[in-house]
């Protein structure tokens, strides 16, 4: 998978590249990422991007001309839909991170300010995606979000002990509580059946727990959740 990133901070993305999943997926080629500086395609001397807003109001707006040629040569050079980070997007959850996982290409647009100007949308987005309802100060920590949740479930990049498929979400449901050693911490025991060594049995408490815990804080899922059980 190749990843292009259009932004006006592309040092934030600098650390993706160094940490855990993102950093295990480019060594093992199986992820390239790419990010493009609005800023080198703005046309004055203080590399200018953003300006007021037509017909006042607070902030500033990122001006298309420098975000359309740098979407333009992020195209040539990664290809695949322009994604705009936005929060009145299609709203971004597991479903679409796996729809995502299977699109080898695709290019992120980070807005700043206020947002972009609405003609780069018209002419150059495929899709808007938010990563919920609440606004955050740049589209780069969405793309971040975006991606993370992406990369985590190409083939190769977990390994079985850290499987996807057994995440929250995947299923329909929210995941069940965990337990590691010691069995007993201040007062509490591990559950006897994690102990019992039966498989089975394990597999099943797993299975209600996580059906309990999705009915107390998500009854929204249940409509997804019914199919698994
Ligand atoms: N004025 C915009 C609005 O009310 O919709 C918010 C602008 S926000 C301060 C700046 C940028 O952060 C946005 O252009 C977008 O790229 C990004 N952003 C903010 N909240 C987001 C969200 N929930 N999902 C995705 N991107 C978001």
């Amino acid at each position: 998978m190749q990843a292009g990133v259009i932004t006006i901070f592309p040092e934030i993305f600098s650390t993706i590249t160094r940490f855990g999943t993102i950093r295990k997926a480019i060594e093992s080629n199986l992820f390239e990422f790419k990010s493009f500086d609005i800023r080198d395609y703005a046309s004055d001397r203080r590399r200018t991007v953003d300006a007021r807003p037509y017909g006042g109001g607070p902030g500033m707006i990122l001006m298309p001309e420098p975000l359309a040629a740098c979407i333009d040569y992020a195209k040539q050079s990664v290809g695949g839909p322009v994604i705009f980070l936005t929060p009145r997007g299609e709203r971004f959850d597991q479903k679409m991170a796996e729809e995502l996982a299977q699109v080898p290409k695709f290019t992120l647009v980070c807005g700043r300010y206020e947002g972009i100007d609405e003609r780069i949308i018209k002419t150059r987005v495929d899709q808007e995606v938010s990563i919920g309802d609440y606004v955050i100060s740049g589209g780069e920590f969405a793309a971040l979000v975006l991606l993370d949740a992406v990369v985590r479930l190409l083939p190769g990049v977990l390994g079985n002990k850290e499987s996807a498929h057994q995440d929250s979400f995947s299923n329909g449901m929210l995941e069940g509580p965990h337990y590691t050693r010691p069995e007993k911490f201040e007062g509490l025991d591990v559950p006897r059946v994690l102990l019992s060594g039966n498989h089975q049995e394990i597999k099943k408490w797993r299975h209600q727990q996580a059906l309990d815990w999705t009915r107390k804080r998500r009854p929204d899922l249940e409509g997804n959740y019914n199919q698994y059980r």
